[in-house]
């Protein structure tokens, strides 16, 4: 039966379920161009929310009709031209403002739904979208950020990534998933996609068939973050590269006949797969596709949380890629087009986006590597960022987000660079600052979780605060930071967290890391 029919009429369903099944999300792109003739009063308050299946929010105070664009980059690989045309919507219309998520897409502010539809054309003419960026839907695939450059990869998955991404993009069966549905696909050794905190995971991993090595992915199911967070779980399969895309298909199918519809806050993948285990996951996984493989070996080695800063030798002989920061992820329109400007002159013309918010650029001529980093540009958006700045990530926050509580961005780069300026480590700490208890700056696998709230003060007063998580981490399986007792004001955030990073460095061992501490 379709889950189409198995709700059908179901008083339990939620509200958001309920709208779904009378009409789809993606129907939303018929209605934008009417929605920009007659301006944002012509939409009825009750459609806002479709508007995230075609990657856009109303940003904060939603009133006011500003929207946030979400664009998918899959795998964070963008070629030039593309950089080009988002950094010029970002400059007609985003108020210069380019933000690199941590899935590796482009954020823009400011929208007016007048501008929607020339927004559409552009990114359409080299290659964009924004569907599906938001919503209940298949979310941009995240990828290994150097796929087909990297020395530590399995094999190039830009083709497996592309091939999925072209697969669930727009596809109207797939467009009522019973919430968000994020996907990685890596065979980077060192986890850069971050494969744990994702609905579904491919991870590196070989097996010997018919005496031969051969080379594939193990299958992660069930991570997630926000308020609940799980890590993903192996099942015990392994996958050949030309299976991908049908897998991918049977657990999204399987996520959308079985997953949960009545709570919305329990309808993730990863309540289905704890509810289920990997046993029962994997024999349904089957009914789809016929018997799998069993697992082979994982080859993955320690975590680097997506960060490559520096010059490196590619795959290719006599290339290699840079890594810069990006602080808190936030470029300037300006920046990106003096970026897309580099790539050309110096590379191919790529730029890569980390889950880190960070960049890559790709293909350089080694020789000409030092030549590159002379560049303006390059003093601010470095290659040997700062302990604290550099390993520092943040969300949206209350500057633009409806969710938040606090202020994150600017405020996680001002902490930072006191920080930088306070305590001199000779190893980075891994900072992430949220502005409420989601999660789209991954505050559980942070080394320093930063979690804002409202706290009422002795004298009555609502103010802007944290709470404090330590000891995130992906690596040896993952572990989630904990809180610690308290919460402080956000005003003594920074002196807060200048006196505990203190204690650390006069307390730990040569190049020891937080997390090892
Ligand atoms: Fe908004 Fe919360 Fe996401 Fe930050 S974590 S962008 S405050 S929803």
């Amino acid at each position: 039966m379709s889950y189409e029919k198995k709700w059908a009429g179901n008083e339990k369903l939620n509200k958001t379920e309920k709208k779904k099944l009378e009409k789809d999300g993606l129907e939303i792109f018929n209605d934008i161009p009417n929605y920009a003739k007659y301006g944002f009063s012509s939409i009825p308050k009750e459609e806002w929310d479709s508007f995230k299946w075609a990657g856009l929010y109303l940003q904060r105070p939603k009133e006011d009709g500003f929207f946030m664009m979400r664009v998918n980059v899959p795998s964070g690989i963008l070629t030039h031209e593309q950089a080009e045309v988002l950094a010029g919507i970002s400059k007609d219309y985003g108020r210069g403002v380019f933000d690199i998520t941590t899935r590796q897409a482009i954020q823009f502010h400011w929208l007016e739904i007048e501008q929607i539809p020339d927004i559409f054309n552009r990114l359409h003419s080299v290659g964009l979208s924004s569907a599906g960026a938001c919503g209940d839907i298949t979310r941009n695939i995240v990828g290994n950020p150097l796929a087909g450059i990297d020395p530590n990869e399995l094999f190039d998955t830009s083709p497996i990534v592309k091939e999925v991404f072209d697969f669930f993009q727009h596809n109207e069966d797939f467009s009522n998933l019973p919430r968000k549905y994020k996907m990685s696909i890596s065979t980077n050794l060192h986890n850069a996609a971050n494969a744990e905190i994702n609905c579904v995971s491919f991870t590196p991993a070989v097996k010997v068939i018919e005496g031969e090595e051969t080379k594939g992915f193990h299958i992660k199911i069930g991570g997630g973050l926000s308020a609940r967070p799980y890590l993903a779980e192996t099942i015990d399969a392994f996958v050949l590269p030309a299976q991908v895309r049908n897998i991918s298909v049977a657990i999204t199918t399987i996520f959308r006949d079985y997953g949960y519809r009545e709570k919305r806050h329990l309808a993730r993948l990863k309540f289905l797969m704890a509810d289920w285990g990997a046993e029962r996951f994997k024999e349904k996984i089957e009914e789809y596709t016929g018997p799998l493989l069993a697992k082979g070996i994982d080859v993955s080695k320690a975590w680097n949380a997506g960060y490559f800063y520096g010059v490196h030798p590619q795959k290719q002989a006599g290339l290699s890629y840079v890594g810069f920061n990006v602080p808190v992820g936030r470029l300037a329109a300006d920046e990106v087009l003096e970026l897309a400007r580099i790539s050309k002159e110096y590379g191919n013309g790529e730029i890569r986006t980390c889950n880190s918010q960070n960049l890559i650029i790709p293909n350089i001529p080694s020789e000409k590597a030092e030549k590159m980093l002379e560049e303006k540009i390059f003093e601010r958006i470095t290659v040997r960022p700062r302990s604290f700045i550099g390993y520092s990530v943040s969300c949206t926050g209350i500057e633009y987000c409806n969710l938040a509580l606090v202020e994150t961005k600017e405020r996680m780069r001002r902490i930072a660079e006191y920080l930088d300026e306070e305590v001199l480590l000779d190893v980075p700490v891994r900072l992430h600052m949220v502005g409420c208890p989601n999660s789209c700056g991954q505050r559980q696998i942070a080394d320093i979780g930063l979690q804002g709230i409202k706290m009422k003060t002795k004298d009555k007063k609502m103010v802007e605060a944290f709470e404090i998580y330590v000891g995130g981490t992906l690596n040896n399986g993952g572990k989630f930071n904990e809180k610690l007792k308290g919460k402080i004001e956000g005003s003594l955030l920074a002196p807060v967290l200048k006196g505990f990073l203190t204690y650390f460095k006069e307390n730990k061992h040569l190049e020891e890391t937080f997390f090892e501490f």
